[in-house]
């Protein structure tokens, strides 16, 4: 039968049976996995037979987990890592080699970016570019270049890629493209639609939703032809082809770095993950009315959010995305002092965070990009008055009401 988003994530678990008619996937603490017959045990090791070995390479509670996020997907296979960061890093560390050349957006959280200096140390070659323009992703493209990363929304200044374009490049040209999807999640809009590869969530932000947890995940779509990808090595060919890609990061990214997500941040992400909808639709329209409210404010000099009508993208991220997101920018009218401003607000909670139930804010030049250095903020559009605001699943009034007296 197929069942709508909400329903499908519900009822995933429930899909092979489970001890004692427990309606969730139970927490499988053990590190450890016995065989009866020794001879399995070697199967499980040669992938021969499906199971798990040891902890550091996956357990039945996090298989679940990616299960899910496998079908909010629509993809094939997932794997999950202990942070996003974790799943990048893996990514990356499994499928590129000394002198490979990638072509990232610009745009970027603050941490890829930063990971991604520290590999432009160590042998890749990694250029950014402007991703709301696929002539830009075109020129940069060269003989070496392995893979195409991108985020949807970016983070603080809601730049929306050109992923139907960018996607179409990069299957004319055989590239493998990767999406990090964290900030529209799944349910708002799926990277599968314009021929990503590979989707990348942290999970600790919209999936997860509650702040408790922290996780990451990579998802094949299906899409990619890993045999035409030169760097699978021979050993991890002993599958289907489809499924070449994420044994490599498997096995790189779990086994050899160890980034490996435990059952008791799983289960709660699991869980979160169940209302990710609701959650979605709610802090997204909250964003939309409280962006709608700034953005008259005599006091708010401008609003950075795809659902306004001035936003460069806001015709593209209509046509991309369900709703425009629950992330925001704001920067003050001169003179004002953003510190000033975040100590006045009673409810919003002055925080590194976002995808939170809770509305969040950060001065972001003082904070997240602090290490990353003028020039480089300039390059991004950075000012030194920015706020983030990640809007949360208050009640509209009381939000609007909190904005209204700090400003006042
Ligand atoms: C937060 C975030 C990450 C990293 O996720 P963690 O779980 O915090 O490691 C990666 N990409 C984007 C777009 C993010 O917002």
């Amino acid at each position: 039968m197929k069942t709508g988003f909400t329903t499908t994530i519900l009822h995933s678990d429930l899909e092979a049976p489970i001890e004692h008619f427990s309606v969730h996937k139970p927490m499988h603490l053990a590190v450890a996995f016995g065989y009866a017959d020794a001879r399995d045990l070697a199967k499980v090791f040669k992938g021969e037979l499906p199971g798990y070995v040891y902890g550091r390479q996956g357990n039945p509670t996090t298989a679940a987990l990616e299960s899910k996020v496998t079908k909010m997907e629509d993809g094939i296979a997932t794997a999950c890592f202990s942070t996003g960061m974790g799943a990048i890093a893996a990514t990356f560390t499994a499928l590129l080699r000394a002198g490979d050349h990638v072509v990232s957006s610009s745009f970027l959280f603050g941490n890829t970016n930063s990971l991604f200096g520290t590999y432009n140390t160590q042998g890749f070659d990694i250029s950014f570019v402007d991703a709301t323009r696929v002539d830009e992703v075109a020129r940069a493209i060269r003989p070496s270049t392995r893979l195409v990363f991108v985020e949807t929304i970016a983070n603080p200044r809601t730049q929306v890629a050109d992923l139907a374009r960018i996607g179409e490049l990069c299957t004319r040209r055989g590239l493998l493209y990767v999406v990090d999807n964290t900030m529209t999640s799944p349910y708002l809009y799926q990277p599968k639609r314009h021929h990503a590869g590979l989707v990348i969530n942290s999970l600790t932000k919209y999936i997860g939703g509650h702040g408790n947890a922290l996780g990451g995940a990579v998802t094949d779509t299906g899409l990619f032809d890993w045999t035409r990808y030169s760097n699978i090595y021979d050993n991890y060919k002993n599958v289907k082809p489809a499924l070449w890609g994420i044994q490599q990061i498997r096995k790189k990214g779990l086994r050899d770095v160890g980034s490996t997500l435990a059952a008791e941040p799983a289960h709660r992400l699991a869980v979160g993950a169940e209302t990710l909808a609701l959650r979605m639709d709610k802090c997204s329209g909250n964003a939309l009315q409280l962006a709608r409210f700034l953005a008259k404010h005599p006091k708010v000099k401008k609003v950075y959010y795809p659902g306004l009508e001035d936003h460069p993208q806001h015709r593209l991220a209509g046509e991309l995305f369900k709703t425009y997101g629950a992330l925001m920018a704001i920067e003050l009218a001169d003179g004002l002092d953003c510190f000033d401003f975040l100590n006045r607000l009673k409810l919003v909670i002055s925080s590194s965070h976002l995808g939170d139930n809770r509305t969040l804010a950060i001065p972001i030049a003082h904070t997240i990009y602090w290490e990353m250095g003028a020039a480089r903020r300039a390059e991004m559009g950075i000012a030194d008055s920015l706020i983030r605001l990640s809007i949360g699943i208050e009640d509209i009034d009381d939000l609007i009401a909190d904005f209204r007296q700090a400003l006042g």
